[in-house]
């Protein structure tokens, strides 16, 4: 069984960011790192093959030069190979565009399951892989809490505020997987150094079929029209109580429409 992890490089939260002259982020610039969320998808792969699953375990992420750090991560933490995808033509992409590359990248690659992680740290639209499965044609299970495979069977929990759920769908198939699942294992010093040797092939637009003019800017959905530094936080308000304590906090949530 083909396994197919999709992990995205996100740039890291305390980096500074730099923006291109159309208003989107120039990821070339900043530095980043595999997206925590990924990180758990990663882990359940790693965990069925650990189960006995006879798998092999691919990792795909569409991003720049720099997202083999990545794909080296999630080698480290297990895993047999990685595809990345990197072309200059998909900088400013939608999700439907980067639905498309993955997709197609996918169709080359060949899968049984594909998993993903439910959300990515920076875009955080939650959307991907329902668009990736949608373009497959294929059963998509997800926000999976917990995930098991019997035969061509997956199986997976979802939890939700009011209940929880258990579904079940047949291979080939796309699995979403929560932070309800185990966390990633920190990877030893010996895993590291093997995942140094581990392939990555890398591929164009060209290479998978996709044509240049469908992604990017010039095929996105969206477009960014302004963009300024969110604004500095205000000082709080202290209220001393010295016998009006409780009026003067209904007062302040009041004159803010809380309450
Ligand atoms: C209004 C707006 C403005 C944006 N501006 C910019 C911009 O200026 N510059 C820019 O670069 N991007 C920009 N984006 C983000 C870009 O569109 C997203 O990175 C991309 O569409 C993926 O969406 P997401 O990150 O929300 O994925 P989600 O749907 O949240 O991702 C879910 C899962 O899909 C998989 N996945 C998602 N993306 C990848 C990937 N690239 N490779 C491998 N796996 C993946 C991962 O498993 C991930 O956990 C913008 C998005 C919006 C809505």
């Amino acid at each position: 069984m083909k396994i197919v992890v999709l992990v995205k490089y996100v740039p890291e939260p305390t980096a500074s960011w730099s923006f291109s002259p159309d208003l989107t982020l120039n990821r070339d610039a900043v530095e980043g790192r595999l997206s925590e969320l990924d990180e758990y998808a990663v882990e359940q792969a790693v965990r069925l093959k650990e189960g006995g699953l006879d798998a092999e375990i691919v990792y795909l992420c569409v991003g720049p030069a720099k997202a083999t750090d990545a794909l080296r991560k999630a080698l480290a933490i297990g895993g047999d190979s990685a595809v990345h995808v990197t072309d200059p033509a998909i900088h400013g992409s939608c999700a439907i565009g980067t639905s498309l590359v993955l997709a197609k990248a996918l169709e080359k690659v060949g899968y049984d399951l594909v998993l993903t992680g439910f959300s990515s740290t920076d875009g955080e639209m939650s959307v991907v892989p329902t668009m990736v499965a949608d373009r497959l044609g294929i059963n998509t299970a997800t926000f999976a809490g917990e995930l098991s495979i019997d035969g061509t069977t997956v199986t997976i929990r979802r939890d939700g505020d009011t209940a929880t759920e258990e579904a079940s769908t047949s291979l080939p198939a796309l699995v979403s997987v929560t932070d309800r699942t185990p966390e990633a294992r920190y990877p030893a010093f010996k895993a590291i150094m093997a995942s140094k040797k581990k392939p990555i092939a890398t591929m164009s637009l060209a290479d998978i079929g996709v044509d240049a003019s469908s992604v990017g800017t010039a095929g996105a959905t969206t477009k960014v029209v302004s963009l300024a530094p969110a604004p500095a936080r205000e000082a709080g308000t202290i209220v001393n109580d010295e016998g009006e304590g409780a009026a003067q906090l209904a007062e302040f949530l009041a004159g803010r429409g809380f309450i």
